[in-house]
């Protein structure tokens, strides 16, 4: 073994890591790693196992083994399922001697005389086990067990990544996790949009610089013409709301910078598409840069624009249609609204994107199409006309489907299919307990794009409207007549119908481009919602402006404050809505005050609910935020995602306590976080009192299904029984039961 310092071989081996990242096969980065292992701890042999479907241990790479034939251990024997199930190290001399010992015949193992292995652990979960072993009989130092060990979380976070079908012996279908776009499930046939890459253009030098800006004056309009066609198609079948996510292209094409950006580079000398380029790469870095996930995800905006403009310039031709009437998967690196626009078929049936995330336009579409999306799966390596599955429930999809996968598949879209033609017959209907309840069922909502597919839904108004939204879209602060525009829209939209309006909730990791950034080390903790507005009272003065002004005559409007945590900020905010009130009757306009109301999201405003009660005309539980205070839990977060369960039992026996204390105040209570769609958890906030939930759109039939089939005092029931238990996998699978007792259990667990 090499006398390497410890420090050196470190670097060393995170070289390794990253250079294998780059070799062009799996395999290929495998064999590169344990090559590179032997010969930086200068060890004979350094061999990986992966762990099986079955749980048994399958040689997959090896530098020194012999290996004739595939080496698989069974599950849970020798020292490296030792290894696995321990999840701890094996360090020792004469490995033979070890009562776990697994004898592989034909490896020569026997020439041996020391074993170390090393689990890789990925987020809690074992991909398999790294062994290094030496013809000498001799322990391997403290200082190589710790670097192995470093060097194992490194490969098991590589190896996290890889696609499943990369571990020999699980299923031949492909499976690639994305992000859900938009829920639901989809098989078809893969169209591929072959957008033009960007990044494959060249540095050309022009010829003829007029000759250059001349055709980018072509390009420009050419574009402009068929934004506007794409937009008045989306105006015509689904509405001005999504329409107006267009004017974005439209607003960065006409942007002075954009092309001042554009006709600099060509003044320099070269040709438009590099131009073209460069000006996409510097705003979409300016946008990849940006804290806030929504924004930072409106760089596809600027690259899709570019490659709209380049495919005008090149006037390049897409994959073929597949032939047949089999439905369509648009599958691409990033799909545009021009490619769901211009596909004049009603075969469309899914969509897949390389790149993306959940607030990707792209996303926001889908749903509001009820296509089935999966957003992020990364390059899927996928034929035009090849047969794919869409599971955007699990955000994952499929390539060619085994015959099992794919009828368990179909199952599910047929069994889907019926409840949806259920639910959709029953969407205008109340929703009534079977005991007579009657429970008020509103839309959250933020773009535009939400509000129409709410109608559709049934929704009985909005429940929550994300005002920092329309905020977060644009390049500049909206005036006070832009956001009137956009609050009267939602107000027309919903005549007659209640209507709740949350004052800004940006800051922290939620701040607007154009105003200036502040970094803090707990942004969620930090200087949000009300702490923000109340400290830049120009903001809230000039939006309270806009609200009362587009509610005049409305006496469904409803105002709410987030993240409320004590009187003073509670008075201030009346204070300065009082005056805004008193400003504009002294301008002479007919405005009323809206009915006010706080969002219960900071634990601290519980107890101080009853000093409250002459101050408020209602209050709204945000749970998403709640449940993160309460449970101290980040909701954003990766890491932690697999402890956030608003089922906690500390948050179940909270939200009681403010409905309790509620009606007992008589103040009207709703919630409008992502539990009120969660089925289980809507019988126990039913079985609380809660008499108004609001959710996304999408959710309000299946969530007025439940609240049709099952009667208040089940609920109730249900929830003194949860209340007896001490975690939220229990308290989850009691209501498992329930629903399943009454045929509640809609199977949206897809095959995996
Ligand atoms: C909440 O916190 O539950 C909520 C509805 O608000 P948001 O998700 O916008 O923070
Ligand atoms: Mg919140």
């Amino acid at each position: 073994m090499k006398q390497d310092s410890s420090e050196s071989a470190l670097v060393k081996l995170t070289q390794i890591i990253q250079s294998a990242a780059k070799a062009n096969t799996i395999e290929a980065q495998i064999q590169h790693i344990v090559d590179a292992i032997s010969e930086t701890l200068g060890v004979d042999v350094c061999s990986l196992y992966l762990k099986q479907r079955d749980e048994s241990m399958r040689l997959v790479a090896s530098h020194g083994l012999v290996r004739k034939h595939s080496v698989v251990i069974p599950a849970k024997q020798g020292l490296v399922g030792h290894v696995m199930q321990m999840q701890s190290v094996i360090n020792i001399k004469e490995p033979d001697q070890h009562p776990e010992y697994y004898f592989v015949a034909q490896s020569k193992e026997e020439r041996f005389h020391s074993y170390c292995g090393v689990p890789l652990v990925y987020r809690a979960q074992v991909y398999g086990v790294v062994v290094v072993q030496t013809r000498r009989p001799e322990i391997l130092s403290s200082e190589y067990v710790a670097l192995l060990s470093t060097l194992a979380t490194h490969l098991a976070t590589l190896l996290a990544t890889y696609p499943k079908e990369v571990f020999p012996g699980r299923s031949k279908a492909k499976h690639y996790s994305g992000i859900s776009g938009a829920q639901g499930v989809a098989i078809g046939r893969v169209y591929m949009r072959s957008l033009p890459r960007l990044a494959d253009i060249q540095k050309l030098k022009a010829t003829n610089i007029e000759v250059e800006y001349s055709r980018w004056q072509q390009v420009k309009s050419e574009a402009l013409k068929q934004l506007q066609y794409e937009r008045n198609t989306v105006k015509d079948s689904l509405g001005e709301g999504l329409a107006s996510v267009l004017d974005a292209y439209q607003m960065l094409l006409q942007d002075v910078t954009f092309e001042q950006r554009i006709t600099d580079e060509i003044a320099a000398g070269f040709q438009l598409p590099w131009a073209i380029k460069q000006s996409v790469g510097f705003f979409s870095d300016q946008f990849k840069a940006m804290d806030d996930p929504y924004l930072r995800e409106r760089h596809e905006d600027i690259q899709q624009l570019g490659a709209k403009l380049y495919q005008i310039w090149q006037a390049s031709a897409d994959a073929d249609m597949p032939e047949g009437s089999e439905p369509l998967i648009l599958v691409g690196d990033q799909i545009s609204v021009s490619d769901i626009v211009n596909l004049t078929t009603e075969r469309l049936a899914g969509i897949v994107c390389f790149a993306g995330g959940s607030l990707s336009h792209i996303a926001v579409f889908a749903n509001a199409l009820g296509i089935p999306a999966v957003m992020g799966v990364g390059e899927v390596p996928v034929l035009n006309g090849d047969q794919v599955v869409v599971d955007g429930d699990a955000g994952q999809i499929v390539c060619s489907p085994g015959p099992s996968t794919l009828r368990e598949y179909k199952r599910t879209l047929s069994d889907r299919r019926t409840l949806e033609t259920r639910l959709q017959a029953d969407s205008q209907l109340p929703a009534v307990t079977t005991d007579g309840v009657r429970i008020t069922l509103l839309a959250n909502s933020g773009l535009q794009a939400d509000v129409l597919p709410g109608l559709k839904y049934g929704a009985e108004g909005i429940g929550l409207f994300r005002t920092e939204v329309p905020f977060m879209i644009r390049s500049s602060l909206p005036s006070e007549d832009d956001q009137e525009i956009i609050y009267r829209n939602l107000i027309r939209h919903y005549k007659d119908k209640p209507v709740y309006f949350r004052t800004l909730d940006i800051g922290a990791d939620k701040p607007l481009s154009y105003l200036p950034v502040v970094k803090e080390d707990n942004p969620a903790l930090g200087w949000r919602g009300i702490r923000y507005t109340l400290d830049n009272l120009p903001l809230l003065i000039t939006q309270l402006r806009a609200i009362l002004i587009a509610a005049a005559g409305n006496e469904q409007v409803h105002l709410m404050l987030p993240m409320i945590a004590s009187t003073e900020q509670l008075d201030a905010c009346l204070a300065v809505l009082n005056e805004v009130h008193q400003q504009l009757l002294d301008e002479g306009m007919t405005v009323c005050l809206p009915k006010i109301g706080i969002m219960v999201e900071v634990p601290s405003c519980i107890a101080l609910l009853p000093f409250w009660r002459n101050k408020l005309d209602f209050i709204s539980i945000g749970t998403n935020d709640l449940s993160q205070y309460l449970l101290a839990l980040d909701r954003n977060s990766p890491l932690v995602g697999k402890w956030y369960d608003p089922l906690h039992p500390s948050v179940l026996h909270e939200l009681r306590r403010i409905v309790t204390t509620s009606k007992a105040l008589s103040l009207p209570v709703s919630v409008c976080g992502e539990m009120a769609s969660d089925p289980i958890a809507v019988v126990l906030l039913l079985g609380m009192g809660i008499q108004q939930l609001s959710m996304s759109a999408a959710k309000i039939p299946l969530i007025k299904w439940i609240v049709r089939e099952i009667a208040q005092a089940e609920a109730q029931a249900l929830l003194m029984d949860v209340l007896q238990l001490d975690n939220a996998t229990a308290i989850r699978q009691k209501g498992q039961q329930f629903l399943a007792s009454k045929q509640l259990l809609f199977n949206e667990s897809a095959p995996r």
